[in-house]
């Protein structure tokens, strides 16, 4: 299977290397040629197998050879022997008709865990085969930064930098960052704002000489291969709802799109998904999209749901791609008009293309905080912030018959004061975590400068051959 840019430009590359490249040369995005197709007779075979056998099935089309079969099954089996739940990603009903599919069984809680736990095994399989190292740099305001430190840790051909902002994260959320004691993990409190450090984590990349000798590499949700890991739990939760038989719905809490948009390749495989609802905090841009056909650009707030404390969301471009009959020269030209300008509008034709494919509901914090408060008493289930906005969006947006999925996003301890003060519940950690506060802390705190960043990971990387 070959992938290409969504800008139309760098070369189509096979999965291994779309796995370690991360953004493609010429800015954009990669995705697959043409989709795999699984017809009902595939679907149907799905039917009660284990989550791991499950996930070697959807995921083998995309992989192209490019990984051996029986190393891909045991990596896949590896990855999900760890998550604290047997069914791995489990669903519970909340009320006829609407289910919510647990994606917080990972070590740190939350539904990012499911393909990053892949990917870091995936990244140390490749480079070994290929006698390479990597050096992973990410900026993080919350769960990416975990996620990312819990899926690398460890890995013989990786080392791998978090820079966050020093203060501004919650404490479970730096705690279980900091508190990982392994030799190739480096946590990086600057002294800065998030977008400081995305706009380090940028500079590094923008410095070629750096980046070549460091063999930077990202984890970040533009990876295709963390969409493609994405899209396992959606063909999971359908076959057990009912699929092929019955269509089934899916309301997903959005931020970067990167979750949303496994659900659109689902469909675009063969999975029948009836409807794609998505719910956004008040940092809107995608609600006001499907609503008028025009993305423009807001200042981004703060809300209880920070994990979707997004104005632009990278993985959207790929949704803009096949909306733009992935025309790459049409969608340069809209990105660009969309960095000059702020704001990109579609005709009306596409915008009602993507009205139909994808209806969105929008809440603030109040709306939020009623929903966590509404789903206690109604159900017995204590959701996170981010979780109720996707229960909020599934109860709005829903029309017909097919069942709903939902998902638990992240657990709600995660979230602890947001779930208290909504529904005088205090969430608790669940058992492997539950010495999170007393464990040590391992982190350096550096200036807003980018030569004390180069320096700092020059310093501490491995080199090449040095392993
Ligand atoms: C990352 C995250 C989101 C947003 O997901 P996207 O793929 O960026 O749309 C929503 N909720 C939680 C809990 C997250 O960690």
């Amino acid at each position: 299977m070959q992938y290409i840019s969504t800008r139309g430009e760098a070369p189509t590359l096979e999965f291994d290397d779309v796995l370690l490249a991360g953004l493609a040369s010429d800015g954009g995005l990669y995705l697959p040629e043409s989709w795999p197709r699984f017809d009902a007779a595939d679907i149907r075979e799905m039917q009660g197998l284990e989550y791991p056998e499950l996930a070697v099935r959807v995921m083998t089309p995309f992989l192209g050879g490019r990984i051996e079969p029986a190393a891909f099954a045991g990596i896949v089996e590896e990855t999900f022997e760890g998550f604290m739940h047997s069914a791995v990603a489990p669903l519970k009903q909340l009320e006829s008709d609407l289910w919510l599919m647990e994606l917080f069984h990972g070590p740190t809680l939350a539904f990012k865990d499911y393909p990053m736990q892949l990917i870091g095994r995936l990244f140390d399989h490749v480079l070994a085969r290929k006698g390479e190292r990597v050096t992973i740099v990410g900026a993080t305001s919350g769960d990416t930064g975990s996620a990312a430190i819990e899926a690398c840790r460890d890995r013989e051909a990786i080392d791998i930098f978090i820079l966050y902002p020093h203060g501004r994260v919650s404490e479970v959320q730096q705690r279980q960052m900091t508190t990982v004691p392994a030799s190739n993990v480096y946590c990086v409190a600057v002294e800065g704002t998030f977008d400081d450090c995305q706009d380090l984590v940028k500079a590094m990349f923008a410095d070629a000489a750096f980046r070549e000798t460091a063999r930077l590499s990202a984890v970040n949700s533009i990876n295709w291969a963390r969409v493609a890991a994405q899209i396992v739990y959606y063909f999971h939760a359908a076959v057990s709802v009912g699929s092929p038989d019955r269509p089934v719905s899916f309301s997903v809490p959005t931020g970067n799109f990167g979750n949303v948009f496994a659900a659109y390749a689902a469909k675009a495989c063969g999975l029948p998904i009836d409807q794609l609802i998505i719910g956004t905090n008040s940092n809107d841009i995608l609600t006001r999209f499907f609503a008028t056909g025009e993305l423009s650009i807001g200042k981004v707030s703060q809300t209880i749901s920070p994990s979707m404390d997004i104005q632009v969301s990278s993985n959207f471009e790929r949704f803009l791609f096949d909306l733009y009959g992935r025309d790459g020269t049409a969608l340069t030209e809209a990105m660009a008009a969309f960095r000059r300008d702020g704001t990109l509008t579609v005709g009306d034709n596409l915008h009602r293309s993507a009205a139909d494919t994808i209806s969105a509901h929008r809440l603030d914090d109040a709306e939020t905080m009623a929903e966590m408060a509404r789903t206690l008493q109604a159900t017995g289930e204590l959701i996170d912030p981010h979780t109720a906005i996707g229960v909020a969006a599934a109860r709005q947006c829903r029309r017909g018959d097919a069942p709903v999925v939902a998902q638990a996003a992240a657990h709600p301890a995660k979230f602890p004061d947001a779930v208290e003060k909504s529904t005088g519940v205090r969430p608790q950690l669940p058992p492997h975590l539950s010495d999170l506060h007393d464990r040590e802390e391992r982190f350096t705190v550096l200036a807003n400068d980018i030569e004390t960043i180069k320096g700092f990971v020059r310093e501490n990387i491995t080199l090449q051959g040095a392993a």
